[in-house]
């Protein structure tokens, strides 16, 4: 067994070299070459990916923390009722504080802001009406200035009409304005914007008068308040003609000249009887007005004397702006209020300027009587606004053109 595995041995190298081996061919794999600074790139690379996940993670997360509470604030403004427009004028304006705090929402309030007239001082006038103008921002605004509390003004807007609530700019300060709601509430039935009573009594006349603010302009406002000064007399004083007057009166130019426009215009019209009228009594001065203050004093007393006569300087006349209409068919002054000429100068005074001074129904509010006759002239524009606004001239002056 020796030999063979000799011969073994001996013939293995014999084979060996008879063989050969088929040449089979590799893949060649190109393995990467072992390169450590590429190693160390690959490794920076991942960082760097983890980094800027991280960052856009961050992002992410600042970005939600800022609009997710945003939407969630816009989600809520919407559900208090606001409409999209307002939204994103409340976003403007930055008050999506102020309004989500105290949950404001009126149509109103959403209206204006939409309108961008919203007046951020009488907020609580806007979540109170339901409608608003300039006019009620002013009668509000005053009325704090006259010294109201402001939820006793705000109780009044809540109950009351505008034409209820402005009386209150002539009258004195009301301390009750409960009472008054109430007074105002009981006559509900009779009153309205043409007739204004009430059971109180709100005015003590002549109780605290001042000097007239705008002396000499035809808008001038004289009543038991507003005093003319004793030496006032108008410029520019002219003697009527008779076919417009009575003997001897006396007017301001200004006046007299649409005067005489409004009675032709007025005769000039055809209806069933031809309208005639005339001024019975214009300008007087202060003088005379003293007198005849003093004469009634004298008969009747001062309480007596002031329910008929001005006190001097408190008296229309003395303006040369005013005259006491009579109508030629129908027995005079005192029957003015019955005439046709009444009724005519009712509906078209105004576009020549002139306007009732102390309708009836306004007594309250007038300090005087019902006097059809009595016309003042302030100019065509006052008076169209005047007339518009169905306010007594008082009224009127103190909510628009005193200080
Ligand atoms: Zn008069």
């Amino acid at each position: 067994m020796e030999e063979n595995k000799n011969i073994q041995e001996e013939t293995a190298p014999e084979k060996e070299t008879n063989f050969k081996m088929p040449k089979i061919k590799l893949p060649e794999f190109n393995l990467p070459k072992l390169d450590l600074s590429k190693l160390k790139r690959l490794k920076l690379k991942k960082n760097a990916k983890i980094l800027l996940l991280a960052v856009v993670l961050l992002v992410l997360v600042v970005y939600g923390m800022l609009t997710i509470p945003g939407m969630i604030d816009r989600n809520n403004l919407k559900k208090l009722g606001y409409s999209e427009e307002a939204i994103t004028k409340i976003y403007e304006l930055e008050w999506e504080g102020m309004i989500l705090t105290d949950e404001l929402y009126s149509d109103n309030l959403n209206r204006s802001i939409v309108k961008e007239n919203f007046r951020k001082e009488f907020l609580d006038l806007y979540l109170m009406t339901d409608s608003l103008n300039d006019d009620d921002f002013l009668l509000y605004s005053k009325l704090i200035l006259k010294g109201y509390e402001k939820a006793d003004v705000l109780s009044m807007f809540n109950q009351l009409e505008f034409w209820e609530i402005t009386p209150l700019l002539v009258f004195d300060f009301v301390e009750d304005t409960a009472a008054y709601i109430k007074d105002v509430d009981d006559h509900r039935v009779v009153n309205s914007q043409d007739s204004f009573t009430l059971s109180g009594n709100y005015i003590t006349y002549y109780a605290e008068t001042e000097p007239v603010v705008n002396q000499g302009s035809i808008e001038m406002m004289v009543n038991k308040r507003f005093a003319l000064s004793s030496d006032y007399e108008p410029g520019d004083l002219v003697e009527a003609r008779v076919r417009y007057a009575s003997k001897g009166l006396i007017l301001s130019q200004t006046a007299y000249d649409t005067l005489t426009q409004m009675i032709d215009a007025a005769e000039a019209e055809e209806g069933e009887t031809t309208l005639r009228m005339y001024a019975s009594s214009g300008y007087r001065d202060y003088a005379y007005q003293e007198d005849l203050y003093g004469t009634y004093v004298k008969r009747y007393g001062e309480e007596e004397a002031d329910t008929i006569a001005a006190r001097p300087g408190h008296s229309e006349h003395q303006t040369g702006l005013t005259v006491d209409m009579a109508s030629t068919s129908n027995g005079g002054l005192s029957k003015f209020g019955d005439s046709l000429e009444y009724q005519w100068m009712l509906k078209n005074a105004h576009k020549y300027g002139w306007i009732l001074r102390y309708p009836p129904g306004k007594e309250q509010i007038t300090g005087y009587s019902a006097e059809p006759w009595h016309w003042r002239y302030v100019g065509v524009e006052l008076a169209t606004k005047i007339y518009n606004s169905k306010l007594t001239f008082d009224e009127y002056y103190m909510l628009y053109m005193a200080d």
